[in-house]
């Protein structure tokens, strides 16, 4: 028989956090560790069985679940659940993390990326209910989209999920995590941003940004945030030139698709209200009017969490119609 109760898993960048999940949100508290990534795959699997032994217990006193589902960053071929690529992270290039999660927890796993698990999070739970059609995209480190159509969340012919992130914005722009260069992620990503306030910094640009903010990137992009809130001129700047290129990727996705709503989730969607103007601007430069005054665009309902609220839907029976696990 279904408990109805799946233990969600959101594998990030430098995170990895696991709580289980019921039709009404998360059931008790969320368990989380520092991601030892670059340690490899079976370092992070080793994490990963902690904390469900944690949640979930071991032989003899098991939780009843319905499954285990995890969200990861990069292409994730959702069909046979394994990562494609990871960036700056060789090891993890087409690890089997869906088999070897199930050989190792004897539960069935189900993986999909970390944008589709914050878009399941919103349709369930947050920004979406009743909604068919929206793109998610997360503002972090990287840049994670996903898109559902009529209901289905779209997965190519690799079975991934878009990669906005990975749009050419200009043939000369910084280098991309993925290698390439102009990416729409290359000016996107918090690191691009510390980097050129670090900048401004050294060559003595009047900001009250002091250099020791700027040495991690959460407390970085934290300090930014807060100084363009007090109107520091190198960080409001800076949060207008996020919000041009923010709404140049907005651009190519409503001349694609015209979709009615985009929801913004990761830590830099908190700043929407610091770089929603020029991020508008930018948009109605390069998208018909009647094309961008339908879009509605909101912030994510969840500041934490939402990669294990989204994960710990996999398992959802309706989830099935939602996810073409088995279609080519
Ligand atoms: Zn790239």
């Amino acid at each position: 028989m279904k408990s109805g109760l799946v233990l969600g898993i959101d594998i990030g960048g430098t995170k990895l956090s696991a709580g289980l999940v019921s039709r009404s949100g998360l059931a008790g508290e969320v368990r989380s560790a520092a991601t030892h990534a670059q340690e490899g795959p079976d370092r992070v699997m080793e994490q990963i069985r902690d904390l469900i032994g944690q949640l979930a217990g071991g032989p003899g006193s098991r939780v009843e679940i319905d499954g285990i589902g995890v969200g990861a960053p990069g292409p994730i071929d959702i069909r046979s659940g394994i990562v494609k690529t990871m960036p700056n992270l060789p090891e993890w290039e087409g690890y089997r993390l869906k088999k070897i999660l199930e050989n190792r927890t004897g539960r069935p796993v189900r993986l999909i990326n970390d944008a589709d698990a914050a878009a399941l999070s919103e349709y369930y739970f947050g920004r979406a209910r009743e909604r068919k059609t929206f793109a998610t995209l997360t503002l972090g480190t990287g840049i994670g989209s996903s898109i559902m159509l009529n209901g289905r969340l779209w997965h190519g012919a690799s079975g991934v999920s878009p990669e906005l992130a990975h749009i050419p914005i200009s043939g000369s722009g910084p280098k991309c995590g993925c290698g390439g260069r102009g990416h729409l992620e290359s000016f996107l990503s918090s690191h691009h941003m510390i980097e050129r306030v670090r900048r401004a910094v050294a060559l003595g640009e009047p900001t009250s940004i002091d250099m020791l903010w700027l040495v991690s990137e959460d407390g970085g992009m934290r300090e930014i945030i807060e100084a363009a809130r007090r109107r520091d001129r190198v960080a409001v700047r800076e949060m207008q030139r996020y919000g041009k290129y923010l709404g140049r990727g907005l651009a190519v996705l409503t001349n694609l698709l015209n979709l009615p709503l985009v929801i913004l989730a990761g830590g830099i969607s908190n700043a929407w209200d610091l770089i929603e103007t020029s991020a508008r601007r930018e948009l109605k430069r390069h998208v018909f009017l009647a094309l961008a005054d339908r879009l509605t665009i909101v912030v994510s309902a969840f500041r934490e969490n939402a990669g294990v609220l989204g994960a710990g839907t996999l398992f959802f029976p309706e989830t099935d119609r939602i996810v073409d696990w088995n279609d080519a």
